[in-house]
């Protein structure tokens, strides 16, 4: 097949296009990318309607790394986030299903934190807001002429398919379901999860709905499973809830209705062509237990930034949709991505085995993990920079 170009996704234009970079999609990626080369001095235009302020609330809570962060801290969005919406975790105790544990203490590592809890909602508006008031980001509704078109449509992009960039999707058959929490005990700053056969579930700290209190929930249970869950009324769901936490965390509560997101593994064939790059959940789908999508694309975000202002550089004369120049960015991507999802993948297939000597061996590698520190200190290390 010929290499699609971005001539697919709107008329050829009449002149040279007034838009450097046209970005398809308003999600958080898009978003931050619009920012980030908007800064950069780049003519930017964005395809999508920004986030409503009465919309309904997303009850996600994101964990965020420390290269997450940066990125939001350099684009001047997450100093505009609510003192409430945002909580450094500092330990992180992860259980296995037969007495198999590893924690991870900031302290430890000697860093500040290991990772920060933002509401997913209030991430959002904040992005929208300093997109709102950027003098070089054009909102548009209709696609327009430009040196290069970036997907950030997510998951289900129609972008990608109409390029042709191919993406390979294994659902998982498990939805993830998220809620806000409520305990009778402190959250100290301390991250929760347990591994087990056929669920994982997370507690993340988090001061909404209640400072020192609160925790965002994330349960990834079989569809079937996580339908039922969802039918349970509130007090059931609380009963079953703590019944799985072993009251670790304090008794819980629910602070929030509840939702649940199907999930899968994905992966684009081509990351970009002529005119045309992926960024975002549009390249790249991975399970939740790591909280790793959107650092995933956040990453994106600053490499592909980093190599146009590069290029613009060394090269003026070549257009920034030149398919040498994304082809760098691609490939810079591509292998961390790909560790990321081979990683959640392969935890989550172990612990999908229910067999007696497996569940001891991975227990025990568990324990040996906790107990080796320059392997702890590298695992953090991955996870604060996707
Ligand atoms: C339960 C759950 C928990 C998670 N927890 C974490 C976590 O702790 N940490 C973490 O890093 N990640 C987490 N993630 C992953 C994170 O939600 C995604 O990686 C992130 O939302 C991807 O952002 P995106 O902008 O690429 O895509 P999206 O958020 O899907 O945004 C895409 C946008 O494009 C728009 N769009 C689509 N098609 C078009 C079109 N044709 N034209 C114009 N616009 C279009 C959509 O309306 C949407 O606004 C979690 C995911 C789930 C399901």
């Amino acid at each position: 097949m010929n290499a699609p170009s971005s001539h697919v996704l709107y008329p050829a234009p009449a002149g040279s296009p007034s838009l450097d970079v046209l970005i398809r999609g308003s999600g958080p990626v898009g978003m931050g990318l619009a920012l980030a080369l908007a800064r950069d001095g780049l003519r930017v235009g964005l395809l999508g309607a920004l986030p409503k302020k009465d919309a309904a609330p997303d009850v996600r809570a994101y964990a965020l790394n420390a290269g997450s962060v940066t990125l939001l801290r350099e684009l001047r969005v997450w100093d505009a986030l609510p003192e409430d919406a945002r909580t450094a975790v500092q330990d992180m105790r992860i259980h296995g299903d037969d007495g198999g544990a590893i924690e991870f203490s900031a302290w430890q590592q000697g860093i500040g934190e290991l990772a920060w809890i933002v509401d997913a909602a209030a991430l959002e508006q904040a992005l929208g807001e300093a997109v709102r008031y950027a003098p070089h980001v054009q909102r548009l509704t209709q696609p327009a002429a430009a040196q290069l078109t970036a997907v950030c449509e997510g998951k289900d992009s129609a972008t990608r398919e109409l390029l042709g960039a191919g993406f390979e999707s294994f659902p998982y058959g498990h939805h993830g379901v998220a809620a806000r929490l409520v305990s009778d005990q402190p959250h100290h700053g301390t991250a929760w999860q347990w591994f087990r056969h056929p669920d994982v579930l997370a507690l993340l700290p988090f001061d909404r709905p209640q400072v020192a209190h609160g925790f965002g929930l994330v349960w990834s249970q079989p569809q079937a499973e996580a339908e039922r869950l969802l039918a349970l009324s509130d007090t059931e769901f609380e009963t079953e809830l703590n019944a799985a936490t072993g009251g670790a965390a304090g008794t819980l509560r629910l602070g929030s209705p509840r939702a649940a997101w199907p999930l899968r593994l994905g992966h684009a064939q081509r990351w970009c062509g002529p005119g045309w790059v992926l960024l975002g959940d549009a390249a790249h789908a991975v399970h939740p237990l790591a909280g790793q999508g959107l650092n995933l694309g956040l990453a994106d975000v600053r490499a592909l930034a980093r190599v146009l202002v590069e290029a613009r550089r060394t090269m003026p004369w070549k257009p920034l949709g030149d398919e040498r120049t994304l082809r760098r960015y691609a490939r810079e991507r591509s292998t961390p991505t790909r560790a990321m999802s081979g990683l959640t993948d392969g935890l989550l297939h172990l612990f999908a085995q229910p067999s007696a000597p497996l569940k001891e061996l991975r227990n025990h590698g568990m324990t040996l993990v906790h107990h080796l520190g320059p392997l702890k200190r590298w695992l953090t290390a991955r996870a604060l920079d996707a």
